[in-house]
């Protein structure tokens, strides 16, 4: 008998996997409860699957066998809860494309470095002549590629949200670049439940397997005490020698691979992508490439043309010896302090947004030593003058992009750089952190 699939979200990922429910034969139903955007209701209509918006419909939806939740729908959601009740399984579009692909799997989680690290990758291996696709978060979803490309590796990039939803998905390289609090609201604010979310990465491994992680992370190496799965660890330092993995000698990254008796070296100044945060990025991609059979030299010419992500420590303009960079995807506190860290000037700090319980103390010492200036860009930035308001000259309030641009650079001087690296989110003044980006930008390139 036909099996019933139900969708919930109709995103990418939602269109993405009836694109391959329906290429293997479900009867399938697709659910969103906001409004689905144009170009994805043509889409379902054009592949003739039915699907409703700004509603769910128990019925169409509670008769299902099997149900994809989309990432970001919670657990706790109404929808999600009557369908356990039911007794239905629930799984993520990665866990249901998975089942359709032989593939080589390379699952990259982490609170950040997640989409530097898979764009990293990715173009690492597509120039070393591997068949490879990129998915998960970023891009096409991973269900279209499996329903219509015929990759041989996939680099996923893969949220604690979508590993909740994997279960039998075994990943032959699981990467898992760092542990910080982050999302606690829908982990009921338990960071246990979060951590124990990331380390979904290993499950299912066998010795056969890869586990990548960083050796300077104590929440990783906290928890890797308790749960280390059965996949090879190879880990990954800038601080000590690693025997198997990636550790930084100096100035050059060296990686050496026991089992394939393996070693590589490459020196950090020919990265493209700067900071620590990104030498930790650089190593975990290392890591990977190395066991795949790419030449050496190859790998060293990717890593060294590699055009670092957009919102990302994105470099923007020199305008009258003041440096602008668009670090907007710095949504949180340890991303911004690595940002911070990485700053070889003085800088004109733009931080500030949609607080998510951050805690500040951790960047007051660097706040001291490197900014001068702080510029807040939010609707209320108490918090950001409790924290730091006694360890800079100056502090003031802006709430939009352009006022933010205007005032930093009024007060910046010759060989000061203006970093926007909110750490906060961005629903407070901008849909998201692209929009948020890009006005800075904007109005970076109107002065
Ligand atoms: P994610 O996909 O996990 O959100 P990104 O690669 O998009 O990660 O980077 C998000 C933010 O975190 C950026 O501001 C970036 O500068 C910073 N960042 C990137 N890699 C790391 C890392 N390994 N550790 C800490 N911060 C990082």
């Amino acid at each position: 008998m036909t099996k019933r699939l139900v969708i919930l979200g109709a995103g990418e990922s939602g269109c993405g996997a009836a694109v391959l429910a329906l290429a293997k034969g479900y009867d399938t139903f697709v659910s969103d409860y906001g409004t689905i955007k144009p170009s994805y209701k043509d889409e379902l209509n054009q592949l003739g699957v039915q699907w409703e918006d700004n509603k769910h419909t128990e019925s169409k939806i509670l008769n299902a066998d099997l149900l994809i939740k989309s990432p970001g729908i919670s657990d706790s959601s109404s929808i999600i809860k009557k369908a356990l009740d039911a007794g239905i399984k629930i799984i993520s579009e990665i866990e249901f494309a998975a089942q359709y692909t032989e593939a080589k799997l390379i699952g990259i989680t982490g609170t950040n470095g997640k989409t530097t690290t898979a764009m990293l990758l990715h173009h690492i291996l597509k120039n070393g002549g591997i068949n490879v696709g990129l998915g998960g978060n970023i891009g096409k979803s991973f269900a279209r590629q499996v329903a219509i490309e015929n990759y041989e590796s996939y680099v996923l990039e893969l949220s604690s949200f979508q590993l909740d939803g994997m279960v039998n998905t075994r990943l032959n390289s699981g990467v898992l670049t760092n542990i910080t609090p982050d999302h606690l609201d829908r982990y009921d604010n338990n960071i246990d439940r979060y951590i124990a979310s990331k380390f979904r990465i290993t499950q299912n491994q066998t010795n056969e397997n890869q586990f990548i992680y960083c050796d300077d992370d104590p929440l990783t190496l906290t928890n890797l005490k308790l749960n280390k799965g059965n996949g090879q660890q190879l880990a990954f330092s800038i601080h000590h020698e690693v025997q198997n993995g990636a550790f930084l000698n100096g100035k050059e990254i060296i990686v050496r691979l026991t089992n394939l008796n393996k070693e590589f070296i490459m020196p950090i100044n020919q990265l493209t992508i700067s900071g620590k945060h990104n030498i930790y990025n650089s190593m975990a991609a290392a890591i990977v490439s190395n066991s795949y059979e790419i030449k050496k030299e190859s790998i060293r010419q990717s890593f060294s043309d590699f055009t670092n992500v957009e919102h990302r420590m994105e470099w923007i303009a020199r305008v009258k010896g003041v440096d602008f960079i668009n670090d907007s995807k710095a949504t949180n506190v340890n991303s911004a302090w690595f940002a911070l860290e990485s700053m070889e000037t003085p800088v004109v700090w733009i931080v500030g947004g949609t607080d998510k319980g951050n805690d500040y103390s951790n960047l007051k010492k660097l706040v001291k030593q490197k900014v001068s200036v702080i510029v807040c860009m939010g609707l209320d930035n108490s918090k950001i003058h409790q924290a730091f308001g006694p360890d800079v000259d100056l502090i003031i309030n802006t709430s939009s992009a352009e006022d933010a641009v205007k005032a930093a650079y009024s007060f910046s001087k010759k060989g000061d750089t203006v970093l926007l690296s909110p750490a906060c989110a961005s629903f407070d003044l901008f849909e998201n952190y692209e929009d948020r980006g890009n006005q800075f930008k904007f109005h970076v390139k109107a002065l």
